[in-house]
């Protein structure tokens, strides 16, 4: 069943804080010369027009990226998350990122977790991306279909992350964003990430869940505790104790295995300062702990 488009929820506070975090590791990843890989097993479309019916209909973005862009004193280290964003320009792009000359694009527009990573990929990185749904591959598709470092494959992600380890190149991070349409993806997105891991330990694993009045991530968290990687599996998360009624998500979580040295701190900072910047149905608060401790 694929009946989740992320073009209602682009920008909103979950992406944020999703984003920021996975930027930030791309940043570390970007410090050495030696080449990485990045694999997105839930990539969406790529792009997102915040100005289309889509975006509208919820306004989350409103909540989300633009209380952000507002908010001002950003801690350094998310500055060129949000320089990215507020420059993200896929019209100036044109055939490139997927822009045909017909389109009716209204903006501003939000990158997806594909075209934050594609932008800062080097010459020598590669990326591969999964996405099922028959619409969002197409558009995906047109985006990145110039781009000879991605590779695309229609294809499901649990099973697919699985088989393609390890990876030609062994320095990379993995993504995992599930649309948690059904109960399930909660067993398939531990599972997948654990066969995964055990193929490649030394990679940096990054699973998102939302916080719901349900609970359902409590096993997510105990799941992940079982996993006992060199380089620790850290739990972020910001939330907020109202709201979350009828679905709706009350906090966004993060799951990290091998996060790179010093990340925890930063990205604490980074986490209180977007408890003031974003809008969740109430006051929000940001903890980052350690679920398995480095070594
Ligand atoms: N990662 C994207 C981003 O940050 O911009 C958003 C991804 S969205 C939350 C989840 C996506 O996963 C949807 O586009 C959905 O169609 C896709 N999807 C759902 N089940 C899937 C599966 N088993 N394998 C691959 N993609 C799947």
């Amino acid at each position: 069943m694929l009946s989740y488009l992320h073009g209602f929820h682009a920008g909103n506070f979950a992406d944020i804080h999703k984003h920021a975090a996975m930027r930030i590791i791309l940043d570390y990843l970007c410090n050495k010369e030696k080449p990485f890989c990045v694999i997105d097993t839930h990539a969406g479309s790529g792009w997102y027009d915040l100005g289309s019916a889509q975006s509208a209909k919820t306004g989350e973005w409103k909540n989300g990226i633009a209380a952000a862009q507002k908010k001002g004193n950003a801690p350094k280290q998310m500055q060129p998350f949000l320089d990215q964003i507020a420059a993200f320009d896929p019209i100036a792009k044109g055939r490139d990122y997927g822009v045909f000359e017909d389109d009716d694009l209204k903006g501003p527009f939000y990158p997806g977790s594909p075209f934050i990573m594609r932008e800062l990929l080097r010459e020598h990185d590669e990326m591969i991306l999964m996405e099922l749904h028959p619409r969002e591959y197409d558009l995906l598709e047109y985006s990145v279909e110039r781009d000879p470092r991605i590779h695309l494959h229609k294809r499901d992600g649990y099973e697919g992350l699985v088989g393609m380890m390890p990876p030609a190149i062994r320095r990379g991070l993995v993504l995992m964003d599930p649309s948690y349409d059904v109960k399930q993806d909660y067993q398939k997105a531990a599972s997948s990430i654990k066969r995964a891991w055990e193929r490649w330990e030394n990679g940096i694993f990054m699973l998102w869940y939302p916080i719901l009045e349900a609970g359902f991530d409590a096993e997510l968290r105990e799941n992940f505790a079982q996993i006992k990687a060199k380089g620790g599996v850290l739990c972020a998360e910001l939330s907020t104790n109202q709201g979350g009624a009828k679905g709706r998500m009350r906090g966004t979580g993060l799951l990290i295995i091998n996060p790179p040295y010093g990340f925890d701190q930063e990205f604490d900072e980074i986490g209180q300062w977007l408890c003031d910047a974003v809008k969740l149905p109430g006051p929000a608060t940001h903890r980052t702990h350690w679920l398995v401790p480095s070594q």
